[in-house]
């Protein structure tokens, strides 16, 4: 998840196997991840690449599958922060156990740049999560922590947060959802990008 003033791309230039967020319409981004069966030396560095990535486009949220890779993680700040390292939080194999409430508030994402809009979700949540440390943990979260899990954790269900807006605010986002798939569609076309059935098969064969 974005904060609300997020910069304007999500290209990240730097070592070729490098990880890198993927905008929409990447089809990873509608994959259903699977679950981590291995917390080892590769997924933890895979770990602290996110959190980098997740700073350097001021997101406050970033799951495994934005990254292109196919596991049940997704780290979090809330703050937005990287100085506000006791704030960061990963969730491995996570599951919400509990849903209170309900509340309207704008989001954001690191796969859609400058696409806000609002999203009803739960007010407050039960989180149940693996940390690095392979050690369950559960976490009570209200307001925008709560949303960031939800929105984290939609996203490990290949779902994306326009899906959930209301009608009105759907259709305020579509010329902005059409622009992306029109970028990805050109791209592909001018031979920028792999086709959605390589992405697919590469996004599939990562193993930690
Ligand atoms: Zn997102």
């Amino acid at each position: 998840m974005s904060a609300t003033t997020a910069p304007d791309t999500v290209s990240v230039s730097s070592a070729a196997d490098a990880l890198k967020i993927v905008p929409h319409p990447h089809p990873a981004l509608r994959r259903k991840a699977q679950p981590v069966t291995e917390i080892n030396a590769a997924l933890r560095r895979h770990v602290s690449e996110m959190f980098e990535l997740m700073y350097a486009h001021e997101g406050i949220g970033l799951a495994a599958t934005q990254v292109a890779r196919p596991w049940r993680l997704f780290v979090a700040n809330p703050t937005g922060d990287a100085e506000e390292k006791d704030q960061e939080q990963v969730f491995i194999n996570p599951e919400i156990v509990r849903r209170t409430g309900s509340e309207t508030a704008e989001e954001g994402c690191l796969s859609l740049p400058q696409l806000f809009g609002d999203v009803r979700r739960a007010q407050r949540i039960v989180v149940e999560a693996f940390d690095l440390n392979g050690k369950l943990f559960a976490m009570d979260l209200e307001d925008l922590p709560a949303r960031v899990v939800l929105h984290e954790f939609d996203h490990l269900d290949g779902v994306m947060f326009p899906d959930r807006m209301t009608p009105a605010e759907k259709a305020k986002a579509a010329p902005k959802l059409a622009d992306f798939e029109h970028a990805w569609t050109k791209a592909q076309k001018n031979g920028e990008i792999p086709s959605n059935r390589a992405l697919l098969k590469e996004f599939e064969a990562f193993k930690l």
